[in-house]
């Protein structure tokens, strides 16, 4: 069996020109969407996604306010230009790469932005919303998960989904969201404590890797036929690519041969967290035209 390759790259791209026709609608009546990306000390990793998300924003005709910041800045600052964006009636989403250095309070700085301009939805009100299933912003890398099986038609009622990884941005609230009625799914989520996560992930209809482990999920370890959804960000060293590195996945490539269905990386789940990024903002700027008619 070869799979269906879910082109995350191809449906990003059209979920992107949406959002820029959604921008040109919102300009016309007065609001440039705008989100501030901050970015604080020099890591290069942190670096290339704050700019691939200023160069999206920018290509879906919405403002990006670039806001770096030194290493040595204090929790205190950040706190203070945080609270300086919330009051400023011309930005409408506020995102702080993550990690910050390790003399900030990641939490601290999380909860300091107000829930209407959290577009990553991680902020503790706008994580309560969405397991209490309330308007707010869904979070970008589960959702763009959602929005592949959705455009792919790939049935998910009563179908039992095996998640790798537990973290607060992806595993949690994946699950989460798959639990919701309309999705209908039975979820088991597996972590550093799973005792045997084979054994687990052989009985996935769908399985979703979000754990950052080249190779981890090795063929005998998929069911044949599964729906196999990679959003691992791994970096090999490769001499022969340009940058020394290539980007791989969780998953070993051949177990493309046995799945029905699976994500390519690069290619696959990476694009869809931009797109579902831009579609936050255009929606904070879109509530914000709202909250003033
Ligand atoms: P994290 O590092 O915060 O958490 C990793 C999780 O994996 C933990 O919950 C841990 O319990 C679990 N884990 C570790 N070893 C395991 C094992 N052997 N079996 C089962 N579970 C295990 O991770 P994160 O921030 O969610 O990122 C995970 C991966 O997804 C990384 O490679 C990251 O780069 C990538 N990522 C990709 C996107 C995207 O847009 N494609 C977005 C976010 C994260």
């Amino acid at each position: 069996m070869s799979a269906v390759i879910m082109d995350g790259k191809l449906l990003s791209s059209k979920i992107r020109e949406g959002v820029k026709a959604r921008a040109a609608a919102l300009k016309e009546k007065g609001i440039i969407p705008c989100l501030a990306v901050v970015l604080v000390g020099e890591d290069p990793a942190s670096l290339s996604y704050v700019k691939s998300k200023e160069k999206a924003l920018g290509e879906a005709g919405m403002e990006s306010r670039d806001i770096r910041l030194p290493q040595t800045t204090t929790e205190e600052q950040l706190l203070s230009i945080i609270a300086d964006l919330n009051n400023d009636d011309k930005v409408h989403g506020i995102l702080v790469q993550s990690p910050v250095p390790k003399h900030i309070n990641e939490e601290k700085i999380t909860a300091a932005i107000i829930p209407q301009k959290d577009v990553d939805c991680f902020h503790p009100v706008s994580v309560g919303n969405m397991v209490l299933e309330k308007p707010g912003f869904l979070p970008c890398t589960p959702n763009g998960v959602l929005m592949l099986l959705r455009e792919y038609n790939v049935p998910v009622n009563g179908r039992h989904v095996v998640i790798a990884g537990r973290s607060n941005i992806v595993g949690k609230p994946l699950a989460n969201l798959l639990i919701r009625k309309e999705y209908n799914a039975t979820v088991t989520l597996c972590h550093t404590g799973t005792k045997d996560l084979a054994y687990h992930t052989l009985q996935a209809d769908i399985l979703i890797s979000a754990v950052g482990k080249q190779n981890l999920i090795k063929p005998d370890m998929v069911k044949e036929g599964a729906v196999v959804i990679d959003v691992g960000i791994n970096r090999t060293a490769d001499s022969s690519a340009a940058k020394g590195y290539r980007v791989c996945g969780d998953v070993d490539p051949v177990v493309k041969d046995k799945a029905s269905f699976f994500t390519p990386v690069p290619g696959g789940v990476g694009p869809m967290t931009i797109a579902m990024l831009l579609q936050n903002v255009i929606e904070a700027g879109e509530n914000c035209f709202k909250e003033r008619n």
